[in-house]
């Protein structure tokens, strides 16, 4: 493991004649610790980047995953590794605790870590947030017994449903003056009576927050010398929402509200960005977070870099954009650009037009032998079953991937969801789909069962998606299995 971790660290090793191998086998090195490290919880497992993979969506699996010694490694990798770094509120140690939980696989350490903060920390408000926290908070209004003292997020004290930056506060502010959580507070899911075991809960106001005066992101505190990278990578919002926005299966704009839509950053904010973060960790590796980053900021941030001499490099997603020109890439080179993660979401151009991807097969193909000329690293996302999808239509995404091999660093698939929030959810009739499960399939997914009125039924596509998943293992090129913030880092 030392030796793996030096290689990770070693930048000498990203540079375009270094032995890769040398760098997949330190990746592979990780990759069998955490196995190892999972190898008792099994069939629970570990991975890089902190994932968990073990049922945990429905409520029951997740209290029997949260309370065992074998199934959760969690608790007591915090108990040695986080909570002697712990200090004491009264001793200048944290007053206010936050935890963001974006994806279903952060459910378990999570909620293991608030657990054991609780204990340690109880009488400092716990608040959770983070775009799955506010998918759920319809769950918790239906099913109090998940935030009651019996349920998985008992720990919490409230709940931020989209945005936290004003809610934050306000739960600092209420709490500071002594005075009872209540439904005035913005953003914010609260228990306001009922029992202890299901309490009644109550929403406060939407607020919108104005991008344009959000302040820099502040990594200060982090202990960025322990990143498993040389250069830590710092992620970076140029905008809120999607400026897309139409994709029938996406949710991604509800972690912002009907109220919020797509709201970007002032150029000269995201420069002012820029600039902040030069100055407080000089040449950086950024992590352009926005859910599609538009195409002016891509300019914006690529001029700033070079104009400035900050000597940053980044890495977004980004919509396959007919105006994304062999120019424009390469003035996006210039300012640092490295790698780019793209949804095409399907090889037929039917498909595509039924799930108002607004993208076009021949501008995708384009972009991606543009950036390879340019020596952009991509990634190209896709899956299969959007309801209607036949079998040909199926097979002609792996086509693309196929024909593409070339000019695609690394892919990945997966299985279509009709999710709660999605276009498709909200308006099934227009998308194929002729009847949609009331419940979701498991509490805590957000997925609901459907029927679609013609093409692949969602079982079939799930083994076409895992055929393509094998085939993707298999993939002989080491750059198609690291994470993107390896991907990003090669020279
Ligand atoms: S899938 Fe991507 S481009 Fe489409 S609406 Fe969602 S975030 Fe926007």
């Amino acid at each position: 493991m030392e030796g793996a971790l030096a290689a990770l660290k070693d930048e000498a090793l990203y540079l375009p004649h270094a032995d890769r191998h040398r760098l997949v086998a330190a990746f592979d090195v990780l990759s069998r610790a955490y196995a190892l490290l999972s190898a008792p919880s099994a069939p629970s497992a570990l991975s890089y980047g902190f994932r968990f993979q073990g049922s945990a969506t429905h409520p029951p699996d997740l209290l029997r995953v949260l309370d065992s010694a074998v199934a959760n490694p969690f608790p007591a990798l915090y108990e040695r590794f986080v909570m002697p770094t712990l200090v004491p509120p009264e001793a200048g140690g944290p007053d206010l605790i936050g935890i963001g939980i974006t994806y279903e696989d952060q459910l378990v350490p999570a909620l293991s870590l608030a657990r054991l903060l609780r204990r340690q920390c109880p009488t400092r408000p716990i608040v959770a947030g983070g775009a799955l926290v506010t998918r759920l908070a319809a769950a918790f209004v239906r099913r109090p017994a998940l935030v009651g003292t019996t349920g998985p997020f008992a720990p919490f004290d409230a709940f931020v449903v989209q945005e936290g930056e004003t809610a934050l506060l306000a739960v600092w502010d209420r709490w500071q003056s002594g005075r009872a959580f209540d439904d005035t507070l913005p953003n914010l899911l609260v228990r306001t009576g009922g029992s202890a075991a299901a309490p009644t809960l109550a929403r406060g106001p939407a607020h919108v927050e104005d991008v344009a005066r959000l302040p820099t992101p502040d990594f200060r505190d982090l202990p960025l010398s322990q990143y498993l990278l040389g250069d830590p990578v710092l992620p970076l919002l140029t905008s809120r929402g999607c400026y897309w926005g139409k994709c029938a299966f996406c949710t991604h704009h509800r972690s912002y509200g009907p109220e919020g839509g797509f709201r970007a950053r002032p150029p000269e904010r995201i420069r002012a960005d820029l600039d902040t973060l030069a100055a407080r960790h000089g040449p950086s590796r950024l992590s352009l977070v926005d859910e599609a980053l538009p195409p002016r900021h891509l300019r914006t941030v690529a001029r700033h870099i070079r104009a400035g001499g900050l000597g940053h490099r980044f890495f977004a997603d980004m919509r396959f954009e007919k105006g994304l020109s062999g120019a424009r890439l390469e003035e996006a080179v210039a300012g640092g650009l490295r790698l780019l993660v793209f949804g095409l979401e399907a090889g037929s151009a039917r498909v595509l037009q039924a799930m108002r991807k607004g993208a076009e097969l021949d501008v995708a193909a384009r972009i991606l032998h543009d950036c390879r000329r340019q020596g952009i690293r991509t990634a190209v996302m896709v899956f299969i079953g959007f309801p209607g999808e036949s079998v040909a239509e199926a097979h002609a995404t792996a086509r693309f991937l196929q024909d593409n091999a070339a000019v695609i660093d690394a892919w990945g698939v997966g299985a279509f969801s009709l999710m709660e929030g999605a276009p498709a959810y909200v308006a099934p009739a227009q998308f194929g789909i002729t009847s949609v499960a009331a419940e979701p399939d498991e509490e805590l997914s957000g997925r609901h069962d459907y029927v679609p009125r013609t093409g692949l039924a969602a079982g079939a596509a799930s083994r076409i998606a895992a055929a393509l998943e094998r085939q993707r293992a298999a993939d002989p090129r080491p750059t198609a299995h690291f994470p993107r913030e390896l991907l990003a880092a090669l020279k």
